[in-house]
């Protein structure tokens, strides 16, 4: 057979968290030939479990956390009634994570650890390819490793755009002609052939990665919501879910409502103007979201968007009066330690900025190290916030047309704004305020936005 469009479909863990989640999934892919590629996060709360398992101290905490991991894993494997194959893979697998966190209990290495981590993929493809099976579809599982290359950055690692993009030529290209191919999110390897992991969360960056080496006509993350809304539909009850959206006005959301997604995930397929579709696997029927390249007739205003969770770094130094040099030091220094910088507003003599945590580091460390405080307190005087929530008011035409500073400013009337940042992208309005306002702010301002027409 040979392919006229290809599909990269990508199931998040609570698309694959049981039997019943699986058989869901696969009947995605049993509904459309073009689906094609398909790529997994691990069960829903096993890369949890795995994380946690890289910080215990003894072996009762440790043989807790094995036996929960493998309970997950048993219990789809025997709904599919233990296939041999995957049996003794799964088994290989559960063996390889019990040795792991044993050598980890001895020597904490960050290498040791996404070697570790990567086995939740490796054993939801091993699943998933045999749920597919069973329904009668031709699927085989592909250790990504063998074409996701990244750098040796573990925890977070950066993929190597172009060799992804040879090595799936070589070895993926050819296989999905005739079955489906299942394989992981999450996970690549580097020059040396060591594990690495993308950071918290990035299957989704997998899947769009895997698209773009392919050629890929879409890409879908298949997940639990319907697609993405006007705000998260747990803060304000009458979000609506959006047919679709651009790419521009998709990079300024922080998140894509219920559904969290980070843009940045998405920007291989963007660069390739890969149509992306996010959707539930539950409930495929109920359509979905499509973020394009244009859209037609934008609206001024498109979503509400939220990122909680945030930090906010003061900088003070006289030095910026009449200087040069102050913020090129500073971003400097944040770049050495792989921060990237989310928001920033500044004063004659401060600086104040919060930090992008986009697929955190897979081993657990927290973006502000002491090292980094050290380092920039060198050059000026250092104050972190934390309990921060950033809410965006996503839409287009927002820095060029009047009266959108006073609806919003009318919502913020009694609410401490800690800092506000518009003007830069035609695209979007950045408050940040405490994570305790964010109800009511959102509930209101949605209502203000979207309900009154
Ligand atoms: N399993 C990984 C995590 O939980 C990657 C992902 O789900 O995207 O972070
Ligand atoms: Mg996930």
């Amino acid at each position: 057979m040979s392919i006229d469009k290809l599909v990269v479909a990508k199931f998040g863990g609570t698309s694959l968290a049981n039997s019943d989640a699986l058989t869901f999934s696969a009947k995605i892919i049993l509904n459309d030939a073009s689906r094609r590629v398909v790529v997994v996060s691990a069960a829903a709360g096993v890369t949890n479990l795995l994380v946690e398992l890289t910080t215990v101290t003894d072996d009762e905490q440790r043989f807790k956390l094995l036996k929960d991991i493998a309970a997950i894993q048993y219990k789809i494997l025997d709904a599919l009634h233990r296939p041999n194959d995957v049996a003794a893979a799964i088994d290989g697998l559960l063996s390889r994570i019990a040795v792991l966190s044993e050598r980890l209990l001895i020597d904490s290495t960050k290498a040791l650890k996404d070697e570790l981590l990567a086995c939740g993929e490796l054993c939801s493809s091993q699943l998933f390819a045999a749920t597919l099976r069973e329904l009668g579809v031709n699927a085989i599982s592909f250790d990504v490793r063998q074409i996701l290359r990244t750098d040796s950055h573990f925890g977070r690692a950066e993929p190597q755009i172009d060799m992804i993009a040879q090595l799936a030529q070589l070895h993926l290209a050819p296989l999905f002609d005739k079955q489906v191919v299942v394989t992981q999110g999450f996970i690549g390897s580097d020059d040396h052939g060591m594990t690495t992991t993308l950071g918290r969360g990035g299957s989704d960056y997998s899947a769009a990665l895997l698209a773009e080496a392919l050629g890929a006509n879409a890409v879908e993350i298949w997940t639990d919501v319907a697609g993405i809304y006007t705000t998260d539909p747990r803060l304000a009850a009458n979000a609506k879910p959006l047919a679709e959206i651009s790419f521009n006005e998709a990079a300024e959301m922080a998140t894509f409502g219920a559904k969290v997604l980070h843009p940045a995930t998405i920007l291989p397929a963007v660069r390739r103007g890969i149509e992306v579709f996010v959707g539930s696997s539950r409930e495929p029927e109920r359509g979905g979201t499509w973020i394009r390249n244009r859209i037609d007739n934008p609206p001024l205003y498109r979503a509400i968007a939220v990122r909680r969770d945030q930090t906010l770094l003061n900088l003070h130094s006289l030095q910026m009066l009449h200087a040069r040099g102050f913020l090129a030091e500073t971003f400097a220094t944040l770049a050495r330690h792989k921060i990237s910088v989310d928001l920033i507003t500044t004063s004659e003599v401060n600086v104040a900025l919060t930090l992008d945590k986009t697929g955190s580091d897979s081993s657990g460390e927290g973006l502000l190290s002491d090292h980094l405080l050290t380092e920039l307190a060198q050059h000026c005087r250092v104050q972190v916030e934390q309990g921060l929530a950033l809410v965006a008011i996503v839409g287009n035409r927002i820095a060029t047309t009047p009266g959108v500073c006073k609806l919003v400013f009318e919502v913020l009337e009694n609410i401490n704004v800690r800092m506000v940042c518009q003007g830069a992208s035609p695209h979007n309005l950045c408050v940040l305020v405490a994570e305790a306002d964010v109800p009511q702010l959102v509930a209101t301002l949605h209502q203000r936005l979207f309900d009154a027409a």
